[in-house]
């Protein structure tokens, strides 16, 4: 079911005008109300009543985690912390965490984003909801809580964790739908298959699964060891939390953003300027209706592409696709920027693979080259006859095959080598170095 359709089927042109209005507001009110705000837009020469039109959205100046570290842990609300009615936090890599405020209007936002994720995961009112992520500071937990509330659902707020009571609690309250992370939805596919209890047995049908990178590989399993539909959630708590964007079980191929709330654009991060749709780029997040915390321009650090192309569903709101990696993950190579995961994308239906592979980028006087590794599954040397020399015709039809689907992909030429199972070098944790940069940069 739509959740709000009169927002999430809105056509497109409506959409743009009252993003616009509530884009103009949210820079102003930024601007009178915080000082780090009003110092950059001054730096950068923009002042609110610059923004006429949605292209203006690019004169202003980007919001980056370090702005939030540089002002903690309130320097970037519009209110006095008085006024607040939840403080969350995420913890940092190094020291202090981010911290993000709500007032009472944001939390209503935030439930009614999260009721739409529900909604558009296959969750119907009345429908027992088992909400497996972790409650606290963290947003997930909380976000999802009210969300679910607020759209008619039996909360069993079970937080993360202790999969034995998981188990429990699916076979005693009934969930329909069950929210953690891919992750924990894998460990308790485990679970149950090992006390014995087939997937479809349980009334669970449903399952929105986020706050960690996943991959189709992984939905195949979960869905299949569960016996449930599986979609994305995407939210990260400088922007809200979960709710920013959820995908729909219809298609369940990209996640709609919330566009009433969430304008999205993808950069590329080295040039800074906006892409293409379709495009993989870094996703940017500007917040049209929050009101302690608006950001403007927040760069998530994680890549993507968007696709406006219309969804089955009926909702207009665009779709962004799978989170490919992270900006720090990136390489340049021949100018080009390259995301190590979109290798695996790229080969991911070639049935002959194993899911093994590593990238080697050097250099050759002034010219970057790219050798990509991959491992060959044991099926295909069984189909060799055990033998694999590299000489082999099928070897290198297949060779070829790789390298023409990576070209499609990453758009440079890459040298193609397949080696035999377990051939490439593992380390100590039998994890896979996947890149190496033996170029001086
Ligand atoms: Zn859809």
């Amino acid at each position: 079911m739509i959740w709000a359709p009169e927002m999430e089927t809105m056509p497109r042109k409506e959409l743009q005008l009252l993003q616009l209005r509530r884009l103009q507001q949210v820079v102003q009110r930024a601007y009178e109300r915080v000082p780090f705000t009003r110092q950059r837009l001054d730096q950068a020469g923009v002042r609110p009543e610059h923004i006429k039109t949605l292209d203006d959205l690019g004169r202003l100046p980007f919001t980056r985690k370090s702005d939030f570290r540089d002002t903690y842990p309130f320097g970037l609300l519009t209110v006095p912390a008085s006024q607040l009615a939840r403080i969350h936090a995420s913890s940092g890599t190094t020291g202090k965490p981010t911290v993000v405020g709500y007032t009472s209007s944001d939390l209503r936002v935030w439930a009614e984003v999260c009721a739409r994720c529900l909604a558009s995961s296959g969750a119907q009112p009345g429908d027992v909801f088992q909400n497996a992520y972790g409650y606290g500071l963290f947003t997930g937990g909380l976000g999802m809580h009210y969300g679910a509330e607020l759209m008619g659902l039996v909360v069993v707020p079970v937080s993360g964790g202790n999969t034995e009571r998981q188990i429990m609690l699916l076979q005693d309250f009934g969930a329909k739908i069950i929210a953690c992370t891919p992750s924990y939805a894998l460990t308790l596919a485990e679970a149950l298959d090992a006390r014995g209890i087939r997937p479809g047995s349980l009334p669970l049908r449903y399952g929105v699964l986020g706050a960690e990178p996943w991959t189709e590989a992984m939905r195949d399993e979960i869905e299949r060891k569960l016996g449930i539909t599986a979609v994305n959630i995407y939210g990260l708590s400088e922007v809200i939390g979960p709710g920013v964007s959820n995908e729909c079980i219809e298609e369940q191929n990209g996640a709609h953003i919330f566009e009433d709330h969430f304008l999205a654009e993808v950069i590329n991060p080295r040039t800074e300027k906006a892409v293409e749709f379709g495009e993989v780029g870094e996703l940017v997040f500007t917040t049209l209706t929050k009101e302690a915390l608006p950001v403007i321009r927040y760069c998530t650090g994680d890549i993507a592409s968007l696709d406006p192309n219309p969804c089955r569903c009926g909702r207009t709101f665009v779709r962004m696709s799978r989170i490919m990696g992270r900006t720090d993950d990136m390489l340049i190579i021949r100018g080009v920027n390259v995301y190590p995961t979109q290798v695996e994308a790229a080969l991911v239906g070639v049935a002959e693979l194993s899911p093994h592979y590593q990238l080697v980028v050097t250099r050759q006087r002034t010219l970057d080259e790219l050798d990509v590794s991959i491992e060959v599954n044991e099926g295909f040397t069984k189909h060799l006859g055990g033998t694999f020399t590299g000489e082999e015709a099928e070897v290198q039809e297949l060779t070829t095959r790789c390298q023409q689907k990576l070209l499609g992909v990453l758009g440079i030429t890459a040298r193609v080598t397949l080696v035999p199972p377990g051939k490439l070098p593992r380390s100590e944790g039998g994890k896979l170095r996947r890149v190496v940069d033996q170029r001086k940069l």
